[in-house]
């Protein structure tokens, strides 16, 4: 059995005070989260805010970015390190918004991903095809090019500790999600090709579904054999939208 993971990732959003704010409302909301593991990814600014307010609580804490570089002059960048001993368990690496606006390559992806794991950091590897792409129906040869790249050099017991979120980009911040159906497809044929990879362990990793995930919508996706919870953007800033969405029901998984 995999355990279900929500993860919000709030982008650039929340000012520490904002942060400390919401962060009290999860907090009373989600006193019992259940079996659900509930991670928030605020930015950089809010992290200590976060990490200290959350500290004994069911809720995780993660970065949004990171450099792959341990130390140096890297300005503008923080390490795994720095995020680590803030209190962070986890990083999102090559968001689409990284790699689109910001230039990240799968090369830069593989080195963020192994500094990660070298520091104790659960990576959240985010993978997904474009519009364009979809409709060339190139979405599998997308998905597969990106975990080749990210996942080079990696050995089955480090994959084991990943977090994977599928995110078709035309699906992210549009009000457009994926069809659970849709969803279960491609990450039914990520976790094949963990199987390729790695052999058994495709069994345990967690694969996230992200792209307008609401409460509307989180049921359906859930009720997927292969969807182990949702990476959710916009509707992480709504204590009662990510509340609900933790609180997922479904009939028969
Ligand atoms: C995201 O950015 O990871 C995301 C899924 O955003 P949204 O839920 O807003 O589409």
């Amino acid at each position: 059995m995999r355990r279900p993971v929500i993860a919000g990732n709030w982008k650039m959003n929340m000012t520490a005070s904002e942060t400390r704010v919401l962060l009290g409302q999860l907090k009373a909301s989600l006193a019992a989260a259940g079996d659900v593991e509930v991670i928030v990814c605020p930015p950089f600014t809010s992290l200590a805010e976060a990490c200290s307010q959350l500290r004994g609580t069911a809720i995780a804490v993660g970065g949004q970015n990171m450099h792959w570089e341990e130390k140096g002059a890297f300005t503008g960048e923080v390490s795994a390190a720095m995020l680590k001993d803030l209190g962070c368990t986890c990083v999102i690496l090559g968001h689409s918004e990284r790699r689109i606006l910001f230039g990240e390559d799968d090369a830069m992806v593989n080195k963020k991903v192994h500094a990660a794991l070298a520091a104790g950091l659960t990576p959240i590897l985010c993978i997904g095809e474009t519009l364009e792409q979809r409709e060339q129906g190139v979405t599998q040869a997308v998905c597969r090019r990106q975990l080749e790249g990210a996942l080079a050099g990696l050995t089955a017991g480090a994959a084991a500790r990943l977090i994977i979120a599928y995110e078709p980009v035309w699906a992210i911040g549009t009000g457009r999600t994926a069809t659970p159906q849709d969803a279960q497809s491609v990450i039914g044929y990520v976790r094949a090709w963990l199987r390729e990879a790695y052999g058994d362990t495709a069994d345990t990793v967690r694969i996230l579904y992200g792209g307008s995930v609401k409460a509307s919508n989180i049921d359906g996706l859930m009720a997927q054999p292969d969807i182990d919870g949702a990476l959710v953007g916009g509707a992480s800033l709504d204590a009662g939208e990510f509340t609900r969405i933790v609180r997922f029901e479904v009939q028969d998984r």
